[in-house]
């Protein structure tokens, strides 16, 4: 199976093409691509591939396209099982582009998103009341916080998987996850 980048996808964050007839299940095949604007975090970016890689499972492991149906979620769920520390699965991966620059009509305030400075602020004027656009935002990248279970995990792991000898990456992980969830509990209720 192939897994590309498309640069022109904006209303999805990936998707999962089949080749619909084939004769024996080894000629099944799928090709995920995946947004280039919309994946534009690492989370997205694992997020919408595993979303894409349980079609991916349907197709070749089931040999149907149920949508999101019962097939899909019970690799979710597997998924989640061999892989702890990923967050829910979800259906639907429909984010927001976050463009790096914005230009803003000076008179009714419409706001435009583009990648780059592509804008040309002598020529384009806004759709609404013809006035012209300035830049209004310069490229920031949000700052990356790193979630608490990954710093968690980052500072627990070596001493759970000590203290249980000789489990599994995946109990580790189990343990970690109900730590983190116990610990989290009891800060919250204070
Ligand atoms: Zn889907
Ligand atoms: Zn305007």
């Amino acid at each position: 199976m192939s897994i590309t980048w498309n640069k022109r996808l904006i209303k999805t964050a990936g998707f999962c093409a089949y080749n619909k007839r084939v004769a024996t299940p080894s000629d099944r095949n799928v090709r995920i691509e995946l947004s280039v604007k919309v994946c534009d975090t690492a989370e997205r970016v694992r997020d919408t591939l595993i979303h894409e890689l349980c079609h991916a499972a349907v197709w070749f492991l089931n040999g149907v396209n149920d949508g999101h149906g019962s097939l899909w979620k019970y690799w979710a769920h597997a998924a989640c099982r061999a892989h702890p520390e990923l967050p829910p699965i979800k259906r639907c991966h429909k984010y927001k582009i976050t463009h790096k620059f914005t230009y803003k009509c000076t008179k009714c305030g419409y706001e435009i998103g583009r990648h780059s400075k592509s804008l040309d602020t002598k020529a384009k004027v806004c759709g609404y009341c013809r006035s012209p656009f300035v830049l209004v935002t310069r490229g920031t990248a949000t700052p990356r916080t790193p979630n608490k279970f990954a710093l968690f995990v980052k500072d627990n792991y070596g001493s759970v998987k000590r203290d249980n000898k000789a489990v599994t990456h995946q109990d580790v992980m189990r343990i970690l996850s109900s730590d983190f969830a116990r610990q989290n509990s009891i800060s919250s209720s204070g």
